[in-house]
């Protein structure tokens, strides 16, 4: 172990610090505080070491090859998958495809299962938090398929109406697609619940995992979802990979998503036959170096402990929700009771833009905008919201300084 992760069992976030080097880097003449976390989280030299080992020790294609390289690069790749595996406690590796994160994952379902499953008249049940990737291709199916896309709203605090989602799940609904943390606001939704009254419904249940998958305990088993999707540049890994859980049973009945090499047995002019999961799912050349990686990232967080993790996290987000209340005129989008790692605000007169330049003049990154949801911002009638988002590297003296600098700029601004 290259840190010592907690000190009885209180978090070392200046050791963890040190294996950030960007975090060493200033902005605009200014200490770099990152709180773009729910963007995407920075990368432990861990993880860049495996990128540059691969391409400078055993760059090669992976599951043909009968030379060294092919076989040393096989093996690490596979390894990902088993980490993967127990990372999210799946029954067996076949049911780990990896994709290029969460948005191809979805689209991988809507495609495959959708097309195959989906008829006239069918519904399926979305959320206003969703995110644009958990939207738009339901869309997409439903106008082809001439399917309904039904929609759970959320009250003030940005929480689902659960009575209202009973009563939207009828014998008609074939899928419920919901988001297990909201991006926007760090919700965290009663999947458990939602899962059990779908099935009872003869629904499937997709769970968009690109925020939770960092923060929480993850056991697709335990929750009975039965696709899970997740990125890995969400948890410290790298960009452009990412996966799909599915129970064996429903990815061995679905057709393939993407066709070519590598997810077939054989191929002649009189049929195609395919390869077996995970493969089926897997065409191309993957993302070899990144997908490697991503096994160093999740070996970052086993190290540090998830529970350590998320106990840090949320004394960052209770300092930064009682410090952000004090301020005058400043409102929370989304005070639900059970909420993770991310706090976000609009500000009476103030647009979140100008409050993001300005906080980025104090070397300051949060993100600004929709956040990819806007169903949500159109339920809360607002533009969009200041974000911040809290990873593990991230202190309260850090808060205070995002603070500090957001009360020099609402003065600015007003
Ligand atoms: N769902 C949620 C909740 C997200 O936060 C994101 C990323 N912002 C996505 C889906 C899409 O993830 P990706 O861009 O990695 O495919």
């Amino acid at each position: 172990m290259i840190y010592s992760a907690t000190i009885q069992n209180k978090l070392d976030v200046f050791a963890i610090r040190k294996q950030f080097p960007v975090l060493n880097r200033e902005v605009k003449g200014k200490p770099l505080v990152y709180f773009d976390n729910a963007a995407t989280t920075q990368k432990p030299q861990s993880v860049m070491d495996v990128l540059v080992d691969y391409y400078s020790g055993y760059n090669a294609n992976i599951h043909r090859g009968i030379h060294t390289l092919a076989e040393e690069a096989t093996a690490a790749f596979e390894l990902s998958r088993d980490a993967v595996q127990k990372f999210i406690n799946a029954a067996s590796r076949e049911e780990i495809i990896f994709t290029k994160g969460t948005t191809e994952s979805i689209n991988l379902v809507a495609y495959s299962w959708g097309r195959q499953n989906i008829k006239a008249g069918d519904e399926i049940i979305i959320s206003t938090m969703e995110h644009h990737s958990n939207i738009v291709p339901w869309q997409i199916l439903c106008q082809e398929m001439d399917a309904v896309l039904k929609i759970i709203p959320v009250n003030d605090h940005g929480e689902l109406l659960m009575e209202e989602f009973e009563q939207l799940l009828s014998a008609k609904t074939k899928l419920v697609s919901i988001v297990h943390v909201s991006n926007a606001m760090g919700v965290v939704n009663p999947v458990d619940k939602i899962i059990e009254s779908a099935h009872k419904a003869g629904a499937v249940v997709l769970i968009d995992g690109a925020q939770s998958t960092v923060h929480l305990d993850i056991d697709v088993q335990e929750m009975d979802c039965d696709f899970f999707a997740f990125s890995a540049h969400k948890f410290y890994g790298p960009t452009g990979i990412g996966g799909l859980y599915g129970k064996k049973q429903l990815l061995e009945s679905m057709p393939p998503f993407l066709s070519g090499g590598e997810m077939i047995k054989e191929v002649s002019f009189d049929g195609t036959t395919y390869a077996d999961l995970p493969y089926k799912f897997e065409a191309g050349t993957p993302n070899i170096a990144d997908t490697i990686a991503l096994k160093a990232a999740i070996d970052f967080i086993n190290q540090i402990g998830k529970e350590n993790i998320r106990r840090h996290e949320n004394e960052l987000l209770a300092h930064a929700t009682a410090q952000l209340r004090e301020i005058e005129g400043l409102k929370i989008i989304g005070d639900a009771q059970n909420k993770i790692s991310v706090v976000s605000f609009v500000v009476d007169k103030v647009h979140p833009q100008d409050l993001g330049i300005l906080l980025d003049n104090a070397g300051i990154a949060v993100r600004t905008g929709h956040h990819c949801t806007q169903p949500l911002m159109q339920r809360f009638r607002i533009p969009g919201t200041v974000r911040a988002s809290f990873a593990v590297y991230n202190t309260k003296e850090e808060i205070d300084v995002m603070v500090t600098s957001l009360r020099k700029a609402i003065k600015m601004l007003l």
